[in-house]
C-alpha cells in the first residue's frame, strides 16, 4: 500500500504559507503503516491540479490532497479530482441546505458559489466538516482512493486524525511503520556512519543518519504489524548503535541536549551557574526550556559588553589585559559566576560571531567555552564556520556537551 500527498495552493508555491500539513499527513501515513512514496505542490490551476493527481494516481493507492475545498473560484481541487477519476461532479441536496441554513442562522449573506461546497463526485463520500463550511472527501474508484481534506488548521487537523486516519489505518491493514531517533553528540556524520556501517544495509529495521546543527540524530525505522513488535525489533539495533557508539548517544527521541544534562544533574544532586557574552543568553534559554529545570539550572548573567564583564563579573582588568574573546576571558567569566552563585559547575561563552575580527584580532568563529567544575577550570577553543546563528548554536552544543562529558567522567 503506498501513498502519495499533493498539497494544494499557489500561496504554498509563492513562499507565502509553509505547508505544515503535509508532514503531518506524512506522520499519519507512516504510523497507519502506508509507506509515502511522493509529496507534490501545486498551484490553483485546473489543469495542473489534473496532471499532478493523475501522475499520482498512476504510481500510487493512496493520494491525499490539502487545500482547495472552499467556495472561490481558486478552490479547485474537487473539480480536478472528478476530472482525475473520469468522474463527474453532483450536488448532494442535504448538504446544500444544510449551508444555506448555516449561513442564515450566522447572519452571512448566502451567495451562490457556496454551492460548490456541497458538491462531490459520484464516486465519493462525504467526510463531515465541524469545523468548517466545505466538507471533507473520500473518494473510491478502480481500486484507488483520493483523500481530499480542507486546508485551514482548524479543519484540517481534527479531520486528519479523527476521520481519516481510521480510514487509512483499515487501508493500511495490520501494519505499522514506527521509527526511533537515537541523537548523537560529539561524533560527525561521515564517522557515525562509518562506525554503524554494518547495520545500515538492514532493511527491517533500516537506519540512517541525519545531520543536525552540533549533532547528529540516527532514525531507526521498523516496519510490522504493531508498534510493540516494531520497538521489539528497534530494541536490538539501539543496543548495537549505543555498543558502537558509546556514551556519544545522550538521548532519544524528543530528548535533546539541555534535556539530558539537566536529568543527569538533577539525578546527582548538582548545580549549575553560567556567564554568557556571544550566545546573548541562548543557553540559558535552552537550559529553562526544561520544566523542573531549577534545581539543577540556578541561573546565571549575560555579559555582552566589556563593562557590562566588569560590573557584574569583576573581571575588568582581564578583559583588558586579553581581550573579550580569549581563553583567559572565558575562565574568568566562568569561576566568577561559579564563585556568585555557588553551584558545583559553571559554563562560560565567548567568542566572535560578526562579519569581521574583533578588536582583539580573533576570526570570525572563534570562540572560548569556560567550564569550571570541582576537580578545576578547562577552556576549549572551538572555530565554527556558517552564519551568526549556526556559531551560536554550535557554541552552544559544545559549552553543553563538554560539560556533560567531564561529568560523566566524576565518580
Ligand atoms: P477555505 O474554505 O478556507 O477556502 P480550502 O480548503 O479551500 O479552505 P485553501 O483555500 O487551500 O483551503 O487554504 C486556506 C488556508 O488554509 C490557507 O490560507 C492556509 O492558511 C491554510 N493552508 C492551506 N493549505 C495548507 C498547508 N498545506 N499547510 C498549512 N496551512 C495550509
Ligand atoms: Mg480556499
Amino acid at each position: 500500500m503506498t501513498a502519495e500527498i499533493v498539497s494544494v495552493g499557489t500561496e504554498l508555491l509563492l513562499g507565502q504559507i509553509i505547508d505544515t500539513h503535509a508532514p503531518t499527513m506524512a506522520r499519519i501515513l507512516a504510523e497507519c503503516g502506508i509507506a509515502c512514496k511522493h509529496r507534490a505542490t501545486v498551484g490553483d490551476n485546473l489543469d495542473r491540479i489534473v496532471e499532478t493527481l493523475r501522475q499520482a494516481l498512476s504510481r500510487a493507492d493512496v493520494v491525499v490532497t490539502i487545500g482547495g475545498l472552499g467556495p472561490t473560484s481558486d478552490d479547485l481541487t474537487r473539480d480536478a479530482i472528478a476530472v482525475a477519476m473520469d468522474d463527474t461532479l453532483e450536488t448532494v441536496e442535504e448538504i446544500e441546505q444544510k449551508l444555506r441554513r448555516w449561513f442564515a442562522q450566522n447572519g452571512y449573506q448566502w451567495v451562490e458559489s457556496n454551492a460548490r461546497q456541497a458538491q462531490k463526485p459520484t464516486c465519493a463520500e462525504i467526510i463531515p466538516n465541524p469545523n468548517g463550511t466545505a466538507p471533507g472527501l473520500v473518494c473510491r474508484k478502480n481500486g484507488k482512493t483520493v483523500f481530499a481534506l480542507p486546508g485551514p488548521r482548524g479543519e484540517f487537523d481534527p479531520m486528519a486524525y479523527d476521520q481519516v486516519k481510521p480510514m487509512l489505518e483499515t487501508l493500511g491493514g495490520q501494519s505499522v511503520i514506527h521509527s526511533r531517533v537515537l541523537r548523537v553528540i560529539g561524533v560527525g556524520e561521515s564517522s557515525v556512519e562509518e562506525k554503524i556501517q554494518h547495520l545500515m544495509d538492514a532493511e527491517n529495521p533500516t537506519v540512517a543518519p541525519y545531520a543536525q546543527t552540533g549533532e547528529v540524530h540516527l532514525r531507526i525505522t521498523a516496519k510490522s504489524n504493531s508498534k510493540e513488535e516494531a520497538e521489539a525489533l528497534i530494541d536490538p539495533v539501539e543496543q548495537q548503535v549505543r555498543a558502537a557508539l558509546g556514551d556519544a548517544v545522550y538521548g532519544t527521541d524528543l530528548t535533546d541536549l539541555e534535556s539530558a544534562l539537566i536529568q543527569l544533574l538533577t539525578a546527582r544532586g548538582e548545580t549549575l551557574a553560567v556567564a554568557e557574552s556571544m550566545t546573548g543568553g541562548g543557553l540559558g534559554k535552552r537550559l529553562t526550556s526544561i520544566e523542573g529545570a531549577s534545581n539543577a539550572f540556578r541561573g546565571g548573567v549575560l555579559v555582552y559588553n566589556a563593562q557590562v564583564k566588569d560590573a557584574l563579573l569583576g573581571i575588568g582588568p582581564i578583559v583588558d589585559e586579553f581581550g573579550p574573546v580569549s581563553e583567559e576571558c572565558a575562565k574568568a567569566m566562568a569561576e566568577s559566576i561559579r564563585n556568585k552563585l555557588n553551584t558545583t559547575y559553571a559554563i562560560s561563552i565567548t567568542g566572535n560571531a560578526g562579519a569581521t575580527s574583533d578588536t582583539g584580532g580573533k576570526p570570525r568563529g572563534r570562540v572560548y567555552i569556560g567550564i569550571v567544575t570541582p576537580h578545576g577550570t578547562s577552556v576549549h577553543e572551538s572555530s565554527f564556520r556558517g552564519i551568526r546563528d549556526d556559531i551560536r548554536t554550535r557554541a552552544e552544543q559544545v559549552a553543553l556537551m563538554r560539560l556533560r562529558e567531564l561529568v560523566l567522567k566524576q565518580a
